[in-house]
């Protein structure tokens, strides 16, 4: 019987923690996470302790949970606050429930196995041998208690080794059960970004030019701003490929890639759309203003020179196509092919020059 609902605890205990994960684990809690994070993380604790308490295993006369599983694991991934938090929300429903002496008691254990949990998980172990010191102290707190209060040997020594058995049970799976989707988050956070960054320049590569460039084509139809875009082609890169070689023309890539950054505000969205052709989308920017951008970055690339990993210097220009939406442009959705052609005539043009899409 005592199996059957130890079995269904750790059910209940596995199902909360996955739905604990849907809710904050997007950004998995940690000791620098922002104080609203913390906060969260904490009340969501401390409710998966109530319902846990709610499902209390009967021992004996005594009543077996799982509820300081959540409070200490927010201990040891979230610091003092949320756990503090957790803490108090389990007290006070104890308190709730029944405001007798062994709530008393159990307020004692909640509170010491917590300032330990605090504190230890800050000593320099491996976190196996922290959450194992964290919960083998809460054990012994009970056990302490438990001695004091029974007197039938025969009682104690069945009550306290289902319950140390449950307790590190309980813990082992949890932990691995938190670790499993804290890495399979991380892992698919790593990448989702990777699947939208050029790998050489760090820029947003075609992907992400796409979903940011529906995005505000979308956006801009329903305001009334402007948008304009430079397609931006190195001259004769492969030239620079067959002399230097293909890595150093990488290394053009991604000083090309930097400098584009510099050259742009924040927030507009420069990308990589292949090879070693760039695009720069300006966020609510006339045209005028984007010729005057696109005609500073051909300027300093001609002018800069671009450094080589043998120590050579080497100078390379670009072409420049310019679109801008409602002045060169009137269908947002337009602007790509409109750069694109814009770029083609400054190719067919002499190259090393902006012009602006017709
Ligand atoms: P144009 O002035 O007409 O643009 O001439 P171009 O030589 O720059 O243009 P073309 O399209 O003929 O050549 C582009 C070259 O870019 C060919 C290809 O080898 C090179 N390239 C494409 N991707 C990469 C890359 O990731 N690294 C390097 N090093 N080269 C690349
Ligand atoms: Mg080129
Ligand atoms: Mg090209």
């Amino acid at each position: 019987m005592i199996i059957k609902e130890f079995i269904a605890n750790l059910a209940l205990l596995g199902t909360l923690l996955f739905l604990y994960s849907q809710v904050i684990m997007k950004k998995p809690l940690q000791l620098h996470s922002s104080a609203k994070t913390k906060l969260i993380a904490g009340i969501c604790g401390g409710f998966v302790s109530i319902v846990l308490m709610l499902f209390s295993i009967n021992i004996g006369d005594l009543l077996v949970d799982l509820r300081f599983i959540p409070t200490l694991l927010l201990a040891f991934y979230g610091g003092a606050f949320p756990a503090l938090i957790s803490m108090a929300m389990t007290i006070i429903f104890r308190f709730i429930l029944s405001a007798e002496i062994i709530s008393l008691y159990a307020l004692i254990i909640s509170v010491t196995g917590t300032l330990f949990a605090i504190f230890f998980s800050r000593v320099k172990f491996s976190a196996k041998i922290r959450i194992f010191s964290i919960y083998t102290f809460n054990n012994i707190i009970f056990s302490i208690f438990f001695v004091y209060l029974s007197e039938d040997p025969a009682i104690i020594m069945e009550v306290l080794t289902l319950y140390w058995l449950i307790s590190y049970i309980s813990t082992f799976l949890t932990f691995y059960l938190i670790r499993y989707i804290r890495e399979s988050q991380a892992l698919f956070a790593k990448y989702k970004n990777d699947s939208l960054t050029d790998s050489l320049t760090g820029l947003n590569n075609v992907r992400k030019f796409d979903e940011e460039f529906n995005r505000f084509v979308h956006d801009v139809k329903s305001s009334d701003q402007q948008l304009s875009l430079l397609y931006i082609d190195i001259d004769y890169f492969k030239k620079i490929n067959d002399t230097y070689g293909h890595k150093e023309g990488d290394i053009v890539l991604i000083e090309l890639g930097a400098r584009l950054q510099k050259a742009t505000r924040n927030f507009d969205i420069v990308s990589r759309n292949g090879g070693e052709e760039f695009t720069v989308l300006l966020l609510d920017c006339p045209a005028a203003r984007a010729v005057e951008i696109a005609e500073r970055i051909r300027d300093s690339v001609e002018k800069d020179a671009f450094l080589l990993s043998t120590g050579k210097s080497i100078y390379i220009t670009v072409s420049v196509g310019v679109a801008s939406y409602r002045e060169t442009t009137e269908n947002p959705a337009m602007l790509i092919d409109d750069a694109d052609s814009a770029l083609y005539l400054a190719k067919h043009l002499g190259r090393n020059r902006v012009c602006v899409a017709s």
